[in-house]
C-alpha cells in the first residue's frame, strides 16, 4: 500500500514571499503536494471500492502485462453492462452504486493505451499498460520428453490444449465471486508468476501461475466458492482441477497426486479439491495455481490479502 504523509523533502529556506512563512528557520519542509493529493485520491478510491460495506472486494490493480485493471464505469444501467476486452467478456462488479470493470491483462500485452468496450453504450474506456520485465528462470529436466515431446505426445498435447482453452474461456453469469482468495495450500512460494522460462536451454511459455511447494499429499483447498468445470490428467499439468468462480474468473490447480472432486460439483471456500503431487512437468512436489480473468492469466498474488 502506498504510504502518505511521509513524502517530504528538505529544501533551503523558501523565498520571503512564500506563504509557508511559519516554518522553522534554516530549512523548510514542504510536501510534494501533487503526489500527496494523488495518494489521497487513490487511497480514497481504494477505500471506496474495497470497503466491507460493498458486495465484493476487488483484486489489487496492477497495470502491467499479467496484471489487472480496475476501471470504474460511467454507466448508470440497473443491470451490469456487457464489457469486452480483446473480444472476451470482462468481469463487472458493483461497488458503491458504481459498475466497475475488472480486466485481466494478458502476459503478452504490449505497453501503451488499451481499450475496453462497453457494448450497451458502444463506448470505449481506455487504460494504460506499463512495461514490466519479468526475470528469466532456467530449469533442467531429466525427462527430455517434457521439453521436446514426441510426435505422439504433441497430438495428445494438442487435444488437451483445446480442453484447457475451453475451461479458461468458460463464462457463467454467476455473481458468487468472493474476494480476497485464500491461499489454496499452505507452503512456501517456490516460483512467482510471469517468469520467462528456459527448459534445458530452450525457451518455453512464461510461468502463468504461482508455485507453492508442499509435501505430497498436502490438501489443496478451494480459495473461494466455485464450481468444478474440468478435471483431467494433462501432459504438462498432470492431474488438474479447474474451478469457475463466475463471470470469467477461473482458477486452475496442477500436478496433483489426487483429484478429490468431480466435474459439475459445487465447492465452498476451504473444501478439499485434491492433494499436492508431482504429476506432469515438475522438478519436485508443488501446487501450480493459476488465476484467469477474461481468459487472461494474471498474477494470483493480486487476489490474496496483502502480505499473504
Ligand atoms: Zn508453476
Amino acid at each position: 500500500m502506498r504510504s502518505i504523509g511521509t513524502t517530504y523533502i528538505s529544501v533551503n529556506r523558501a523565498p520571503a514571499d512564500d506563504v509557508r512563512g511559519q516554518a522553522p528557520a534554516g530549512t523548510t519542509k514542504i510536501a510534494i503536494r501533487q503526489r500527496l493529493l494523488k495518494s489521497i485520491f487513490l487511497i480514497g478510491l481504494l477505500t471506496l471500492l474495497v470497503s466491507p460495506a460493498f458486495a465484493v472486494e476487488l483484486p489489487r490493480e496492477s497495470l502491467v502485462p499479467g496484471g489487472v485493471a480496475v476501471l470504474p464505469l460511467d454507466y448508470r444501467g440497473k443491470n451490469p453492462p456487457h464489457i469486452y476486452y480483446l473480444d472476451k467478456r470482462v468481469l463487472v462488479v458493483k461497488a458503491n452504486k458504481t459498475w466497475v470493470a475488472v480486466v485481466g491483462i494478458p502476459l503478452n500485452t504490449q505497453p501503451g493505451t488499451h481499450n475496453i468496450e462497453v457494448r450497451e453504450d458502444r463506448a470505449t474506456v481506455p487504460f494504460e499498460v506499463h512495461d514490466k520485465t519479468y526475470e528469466t528462470q532456467r530449469i533442467t529436466l531429466t525427462d527430455k520428453r517434457m521439453v521436446e515431446p514426441s510426435k505422439k505426445d504433441l497430438k495428445r498435447i494438442e487435444k488437451e490444449t483445446a480442453r484447457i482453452d475451453d475451461a479458461y474461456s468458460h463464462w457463467s453469469d454467476d455473481d458468487r465471486l468472493e474476494l480476497p482468495f485464500h491461499l489454496p495450500v499452505s507452503g512456501a512460494e517456490s516460483s512467482t508468476f510471469g517468469l520467462r522460462r528456459v527448459f534445458n536451454g530452450l525457451a518455453r511459455a512464461p510461468h502463468s501461475g504461482m508455485d507453492i511447494a508442499a509435501p505430497i499429499g498436502t490438501p489443496v483447498l478451494a480459495p473461494s466458492d466455485g464450481k468444478v468445470i474440468n478435471t483431467g490428467n494433462y501432459y504438462f499439468n498432470g492431474n488438474t482441477v479447474f474451478l469457475d468462480h463466475g463471470q470469467g474468473v477461473v482458477t486452475m490447480y496442477c500436478h496433483l497426486s489426487e483429484i478429490r472432486v468431480h466435474e459439475g460439483q459445487t465447492v465452498h471456500r476451504g473444501d478439499v479439491i485434491g492433494a499436492v503431487g508431482m504429476t506432469g512437468r515438475v522438478t519436485g512436489p508443488h501446487l501450480h495455481w493459476s488465476v484467469s480473468l477474461n481468459d487472461a492469466r494474471v498474477d494470483p498474488a493480486l487476489f490474496l490479502p496483502i502480505g499473504e
